[in-house]
């Protein structure tokens, strides 16, 4: 179906890049953690906040900086630095960080900078350091607010915690603030998710993001769940806790525009406050990423830089590139078809009529899942139907 070429690449000689490539949207990982949660995938290091790697990372990151900012317009709408947690690094880091982005010139069109936050480790010092970097969105992860439920993610902070970092937060000036919770944990009830999401909404976010536990392979709850030493929720309450958190927010002013995300509204009934970062992801525009780990989709290429500090820390940012890909039009089609089925409003169908022609394999699945009831069109759009977004994950992944 594809042409794509996956491979690790030892220099950047065969990316089709020159100074006109402008990426959209800038991410940073921050490969940090004061401790490992148990269901928790992404690269990152249990460490401690004085650890020196630091001090050598951040030199090796800005040196990534620099050196994408010779070879491109580096003036991105959207930053999203993330981890990891970031909110682990010391004020003077978060100085110089934000020292060299402004001296790239990354800030200048910047729009939205969101930086994550783990409850625990917010302080009125830090969040002041990361508002004078530029940041201007924090999303926090919060999970849930039942002690127990907390501890069988191996989350450290107290549910008070939360709260107290937004009062920060908002002290310090920034008012858009995204809470991440996660149901379907193992021990939770229709009683404790309810609790859960009356409390977040009470904290009035601008932003929540609700996602469904998984267990994703080589992490400790995995392992946990395979020893039996917890009891995961069955597929069918599962599917009644998303239908609940669906039901709920509808009654509030909270658009729910991505299958796991609601945005509140403004004073004037807009939303602005949906997360333009992920909806750069969503709508498959371009980004680049940098630290250890971080995914990069420029030019119909994608590749991600080596998930180890080591050898990140060890490499000139020319060769830290691993699974390397450069998309052909069928895979740009596909791929642009999964991201933005996300969104509730769907994909637009001049669009779908203009790239997906009738009669192709993938126009056929698409009548398939609509007769299916999986996916509908509205006037405008193909969109996912309440019952598809039950499925969203596998009914898009059939359309790649
Ligand atoms: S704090 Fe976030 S990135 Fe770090 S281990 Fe926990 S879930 Fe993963």
């Amino acid at each position: 179906m594809t042409n794509t070429r996956i491979h690790p690449i030892e220099s950047d000689h065969d990316l089709s890049l020159d100074t006109t490539t402008s990426p959209e949207a800038l991410y940073i990982h921050i490969p940090f953690c004061f401790h490992k949660c148990h269901y928790c995938d992404f690269y990152s290091l249990a460490d401690q906040a004085s650890n020196s790697r630091h001090s050598v990372f951040i030199d090796k990151l800005i040196d990534e900086m620099r050196y994408w900012a010779n070879r491109m317009t580096l003036q991105p709408e959207t930053i999203f630095i993330g981890g990891g947690t970031p909110t682990m690094l010391s004020v003077a880091i978060w100085q110089k960080m934000g020292q060299a982005l402004q001296d790239i010139g990354a800030l200048e069109n910047v729009e939205e900078f969101t930086v994550e936050a783990n409850p625990e480790t917010v302080s009125t010092q830090i969040i002041h350091a990361i508002v004078e970097a530029g940041a201007n969105r924090i999303s926090i992860g919060s999970q849930s607010f039942q002690l127990p439920l907390l501890r069988t993610l191996e989350r450290h902070h107290e549910p008070s915690n939360v709260k107290a970092s937004m009062d920060i937060v908002r002290h310090e000036g920034i008012d858009n603030i995204n809470l991440d919770m996660i149901f379907a944990i193992p021990g939770q009830t229709m009683v404790t998710l309810e609790t859960d999401l009356e409390t977040a909404i009470s904290l009035e976010p601008t932003h929540l993001s609700y996602y469904g536990l998984t267990y994703e392979p080589n992490t400790a709850l995995t392992e946990r769940r395979r020893n039996g030493a917890i009891d995961p929720i069955d597929d069918e309450t599962e599917r009644n806790m998303y239908k609940w958190i669906m039901d709920r927010m509808s009654t509030t002013a909270f658009e729910h525009y991505e299958v796991s995300s609601w945005a509140a509204p403004n004073h004037s009934g807009d939303h602005p406050y949906q997360c333009r970062h992920n909806l750069m992801y969503w709508t498959n525009r371009t980004w680049l990423g940098l630290g250890p780990s971080a995914a990069s989709h420029l030019n119909g290429q994608r590749w991600k830089n080596v998930p180890h500090l080591g050898q990140y820390l060890r490499n000139e940012p020319a060769a830290l590139k691993v699974d390397y890909e450069a998309f052909d039009q069928d895979r740009c089609i596909g791929e642009q078809l999964m991201m933005t089925l996300r969104l509730r409003k769907g994909i637009n169908l001049e669009w779908i009529q203009s790239q997906v022609p009738v009669g192709t394999k993938r126009r056929q699945m698409i009548d398939e899942l609509v007769s299916q009831n999986l996916l509908a069109t509205t006037n405008t759009h193909l969109r996912l139907t309440p019952q598809g977004l039950f499925l969203a994950d596998s009914v898009i992944g059939e359309l790649l």
